[in-house]
């Protein structure tokens, strides 16, 4: 049977953002790196020019070839920011005529088809591969020992997959089916979950500073992550403690490092077989103002002084929230503009 022209615009939409990955050798930069795709920092490096307007009528705007040119709103969450501009970016790689976009749709590849512009279904098509490939789905699942069985199906582990690759809990799930990870069905139960239900759980008594913000869940697996996000996301960090050797994780640095530590909870297996076992420390942790920095905290034996070779649990933050307008941040960095 023949492709419709909508299929055949998806898969040459989808084959053009792999081409991209692979121009500016991304699989390697993103998994080796923050583990996620920055769009904003792709755009620059392909020469396009991207700046950033308080758009209210649209989401983001292309310039017509063979002039090429991106603004992208202010007034949206930075998830949204990227997901336009990365399809902006695919009306640009894929030589369309300009277009302005009031809506887009994060379905990509699984939006409906009927009645709509082929360029803005292979624009769609587009940004879903490019944000989202399979590769880095596959990179977060290994990272965290997740399987597909046991942990894909859960709501929880879903949620802290789409901050780490940083798009909505939507778009990670509808990534979940186009590459095939999970079935239909498993998809529109994960879709029927209400976010802000998981958020309040994750964060205790404590919630992100609003409603759009996040609440982070880190375990060793996170060891040396870098979080891009916003600067009211909450920080729940759980660590394993050696507490029967008075080892204990040195929290004092978060506060040197402008955290404020909102809880701080030492819990112990009840399981008899697990008699000895590490206690679980969770840290609950509001990020400092600026949403930047690194810390690095250390278990050690509080009375004896740090060594090498110390447990370590190391975190840079780039919780700086949506793009505020002019150039992007990558963009900045990339001339030199930033201090
Ligand atoms: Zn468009």
């Amino acid at each position: 049977m023949a492709r419709s022209p909508a299929a055949s615009a998806r898969l040459e939409a989808a084959a053009a953002a792999k081409q991209v990955h692979s121009d500016l050798d991304l699989p390697r930069r993103v998994t080796e790196g923050a583990g996620l795709i920055d769009v904003f920092e792709a755009i620059g490096e392909l020469g396009i020019p991207l700046v950033f307007k308080p758009l209210t009528s649209a989401l983001g705007l292309c310039l017509p070839s063979p002039l090429r040119g991106i603004m992208v709103t202010t007034k949206r969450g930075l998830h949204i920011q990227r997901f336009t501009a990365a399809h902006e970016l695919g009306h640009v790689v894929l030589e369309h005529r300009g277009s302005i976009d009031r809506e887009i749709l994060e379905r990509g590849p699984l939006a409906p088809a009927g009645g709509r512009d082929l360029q803005e279904v292979a624009a769609d098509a587009f940004a879903a591969e490019f944000v989202l490939p399979r590769w880095l789905y596959r990179h977060h699942i290994r990272a965290q020992g997740w399987t597909v069985a046991r942990h894909l199906r859960n709501p929880d582990i879903v949620y802290q997959l789409s901050l780490r690759m940083g798009a909505s809990y939507e778009s990670t799930c509808w990534g979940l089916l186009s590459h095939q990870i999970l079935p239909r069905g498993e998809v529109d139960e994960l879709l029927k979950t209400r976010i802000a239900n998981l958020k309040s759980r994750l964060g205790g008594n404590f919630r992100p500073g609003s409603s759009w913000s996040d609440v982070w869940r880190l375990t060793a697996k996170d060891n040396g992550a870098r979080l891009v996000g916003n600067p009211d996301d909450l920080l729940r960090i759980e660590l394993e403690e050696s507490s029967g050797s008075g080892h204990q994780w040195q929290v004092d640095a978060l506060r040197r490092a402008g955290y404020a530590i909102l809880s701080d909870e030492s819990a112990f297996s009840r399981d008899p077989l697990h008699y000895g076992a590490p206690a679980l420390r969770t840290l609950i942790a509001r990020p400092p103002e600026n949403g930047t920095g690194a810390v690095r905290l250390r278990e050690s034996q509080p009375w004896a002084p740090d060594e090498q070779s110390d447990p370590s649990f190391a975190l840079g933050l780039s919780l700086q929230g949506p793009e505020a307008g002019g150039l992007s941040r990558a963009d900045r960095r990339r001339l030199g503009l930033t201090s």
